[in-house]
């Protein structure tokens, strides 16, 4: 009698932890850019005429160090004026309008679902690049901040990512322990010394002698996932690899490096 009611207790909360997933990731039959029915699902959610807004940024039209979009392959004026510390990162596609407006939907009016898309999107992008990792970190969010939204976003994403690629994902090596505010008005140096120290390895075991993979929605001055790359080197892992979802153009950002030199070659 006992084992009975709790095979009905516990079969409650399933049906309640069920639902909750549903409404928190309900199947998508829809376009995620314009909201015309899709003829079947699909892993990546956009219809026909929404797929040819997304440009994609191929190798051999990148910079080989941030992997923001150029001319050509070689390494962009940002990348030759600040130190990196990452290895490499990449993106998959520029942050046009179009991708800025699908990340602005997801984060910021709570469409957490939008993750799967962007997952998958990755992932594509992660068997093309065959980097050799051990772990997945996503980019943290303080603890403030994840009261707000709900969710983090680099986490979501990274979640499906690492689920495709069948790679150890963990979430709790990196906090951001404080907020840094206004960092889109500031230039790479000064984004730089407003990060610094925010940053904090929590479980230095796991990182140590290990490829790390960091994963991020936005790549724009790289400021953010160089400092998580930092605190990750220090803690000893091997390499540092980045991945996000959209870059911004070196040539888009507001207020690049005070040291920039010769542009000419690189717009893209
Ligand atoms: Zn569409
Ligand atoms: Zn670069």
């Amino acid at each position: 009698m006992e084992n009975k009611k709790e095979n009905k207790f516990i079969s409650f909360w399933k049906r309640i932890f069920k639902r909750a997933d549903e409404i928190m990731f309900p199947a998508n039959i829809k376009c995620l850019g314009c909201g015309v029915d899709l003829p079947e699902k699909r892993e990546i959610e956009f219809c026909d005429v929404c797929k040819k807004k997304i440009e994609y940024i191929s190798e051999d039209k990148c910079c080989s160090l941030c992997g923001t979009s150029l001319k050509q392959k070689n390494i962009c004026p940002h990348c030759q004026n600040n130190k990196r510390e990452f290895d490499e990162a990449r993106s998959v596609c520029k942050y046009n309008d179009f991708m800025a407006s699908l990340i602005a939907k997801f984060k910021y009016h709570n469409h957490p679902y939008m993750s799967l898309t962007f997952g998958h999107m990755i992932s594509q992008k992660f068997k093309e690049l065959k980097y050799d990792v051990d772990l997945i970190v996503p980019v943290p969010i303080t603890k403030k901040r994840m009261k707000q939204r709900g969710f983090n976003q680099a986490e979501l994403i990274a979640k499906v990512f690492a689920k495709n690629v069948n790679l150890p994902l963990c979430c709790e090596i990196i906090e951001k322990q404080t907020e840094t505010s206004h960092q889109a008005d500031l230039d790479y140096e000064e984004r730089q010394k407003n990060i610094l120290g925010t940053f904090k390895v929590v479980n230095k075991k796991e990182v140590a002698g290990k490829n790390v993979l960091v994963i991020d929605d936005v790549f724009t001055t790289g400021a953010t996932t160089s400092a998580c790359a930092e605190v990750l080197k220090k803690a000893k892992a091997k390499h540092v690899y980045v991945l996000s979802v959209a870059s911004t153009s070196y040539f888009d950002q507001k207020k690049p490096s005070k040291k920039v030199v010769k542009v000419s070659d690189f717009a893209s």
